[in-house]
């Protein structure tokens, strides 16, 4: 059912980075050749579920860290990157960017924001906001450790 656009724009496998072990956290994604700013690099692939199906299977409770791999595209669809989905989980977070995550067409892809170099780990502002408020204990339980020098300290978004 693809539109010939989407073709198009769909970035193929292999991707221009690797996933190994990051001094950020766990595994990363490392770029294995220089990537332009604007490149669309992979789509950030998983089950497509509705905000209820979401909520059904990862209960959102107030003083406990959440599911990381829910990606909200707008009110009607969360995709759950845990079942079906591909490289793109592996890029980890930080204050100080290289990738961001777009929304075209109802699918998520992941876009270089900067010029990136050979080797450099892809990472992208998770921007987390939770139902309840952001207290120093909530940004507590979602800590950063990106090593920026505008670090927040934590993956939560800014509230207002
Ligand atoms: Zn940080």
């Amino acid at each position: 059912m693809s539109h010939p656009r989407d073709a198009q724009n769909a970035p193929q496998p292999p991707y221009p980075f690797e996933i190994r072990s990051s001094g950020i956290q766990g595994m990363g994604a490392f770029a294995t050749r220089a990537i332009p700013i604007g490149e669309r690099l992979i789509e950030y692939a998983g089950e497509r579920l509705t905000p209820a199906q979401a909520e059904e299977r990862y209960p959102d409770v107030a003083g406990e860290r959440h599911h990381t791999f829910l990606f909200a595209i707008d009110d009607d669809v969360v995709v759950d990157a845990s079942v079906n989905g591909n490289e793109a989980r592996f890029l980890n977070h930080s204050c100080a960017p290289n990738c961001d995550v777009v929304i075209d067409q109802k699918r998520l892809w992941i876009e270089a924001i900067h010029d990136i170099e050979p080797g450099e780990e892809l990472v992208y502002d998770y921007a987390f906001v939770l139902e309840e408020r952001h207290t120093p204990a909530a940004k507590k339980r979602y800590p950063c450790h990106c090593g920026a020098i505008t670090c927040r300290g934590t993956m939560l978004a800014k509230k207002r």
